[in-house]
């Protein structure tokens, strides 16, 4: 596996095999890999000639007071962990690499994809989404992967990704594949090594809450006010208060107050001990007539 810093080592590492017709996956990171990494980095071996992780803590997607500094790293790990995933090459850019002096232009996803939820100003607010578009356009245009993977835990950065390739043009098929979970239900996350036993413990009941709204909704709960009041429920009994709990359109993250056949996601993001966790599930349920 060879590891890169500059563009230009990238763009060096990757012109043979583009020649050759190689098609190239990137999976994009922040690092501190878990098998929710590791399941897209395995993805992409089994589907391309050429896997790129990139491995960025990309700041202009983290607001004031959130968690960059303290934000897990462990490059060498990392790269143990890459090298097993059958990983060809790990471009590791640094932060004026990425934003030059005099860096001024940035892409921005509206079309209401990107100020709810995650992006509502009262929750990381859309400069979050910003900051993604941005960087996730720079890592294709310097990696030119004909295909990108992404996880479903980040349901709604994968929306937004998809509306900027479709809406730019973007020559990138995104794949978006399922969240990898503990066994106990809970989302693996960087952000899990903020928990403490307790807390660790306590957190399982948020993917509890999302497995109550999908059962309930199997058997026939249509009204996606009485869902999120069941995850609500759930997950007080754990004494979690969330930032938000919400059921919207999985497709266009428009609201929806009852289920009609068509995708709808159930996100929370709550916060545990100094960790905030996102998760959610997409129901894909029949209105019952
Ligand atoms: P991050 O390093 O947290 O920015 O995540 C890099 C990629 O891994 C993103 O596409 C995430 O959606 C994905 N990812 C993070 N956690 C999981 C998980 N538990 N299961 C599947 N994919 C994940």
């Amino acid at each position: 596996m060879k590891v890169v810093r500059s563009r230009a080592e990238l763009r060096e590492a990757l012109e043979g095999p583009r020649r050759r017709g190689k098609r190239i996956g990137l999976v994009p990171t922040m690092g501190y890999f878990h098998e929710g990494h590791l399941s897209l980095m395995r993805r992409a071996r089994e589907d391309c000639d050429l896997v790129v992780v990139s491995l960025f803590v990309n700041p202009t997607q983290f607001g004031e007071g959130e968690d960059i500094d303290s934000y897990p790293r462990d490059e060498d790990r990392d790269l143990q962990l890459a090298a097993v995933a059958g990983v060809d090459l790990v471009w590791i850019p640094d932060v004026p690499q990425i934003y030059p002096a005099g860096f001024a232009t940035s892409v921005e996803v509206t079309g209401g994809l990107t100020g709810v939820l995650e992006g509502d100003p009262a929750q990381r607010g859309p400069s979050h989404f910003r900051g993604v578009t941005t960087v996730v356009a720079k890592l294709f245009n310097s990696v030119q992967p004909e295909v990108a993977y992404f996880g479903g835990k980040d349901a709604q950065q994968a929306v937004v990704i998809q509306r900027m390739v479709r809406d730019l043009d973007f020559p990138v098929k995104v794949e978006v594949l399922p969240t990898v979970r503990e066994e106990d239900g809970l989302a693996l996350s960087s952000r899990n090594v903020y928990l403490d036993p307790e807390e660790r413990e306590r957190a399982a009941a948020i993917s509890r809450a999302l497995r109550s709204v999908e059962l309930a909704a199997r058997e026939g709960e249509v009204s996606t006010g009485a869902l999120v009041e069941l995850a609500r429920s759930e997950l007080r009994g754990a004494g979690i208060e969330p930032d938000y709990v919400e059921a919207r359109s999985a497709e266009d993250l428009s609201p929806v107050a009852r289920l009609n056949g068509r995708p709808v996601l159930v996100a929370v993001a709550a916060r545990v001990g100094r960790a905030r966790l996102i998760d959610n599930v997409v129901i894909n349920q029949e209105a019952t007539p």
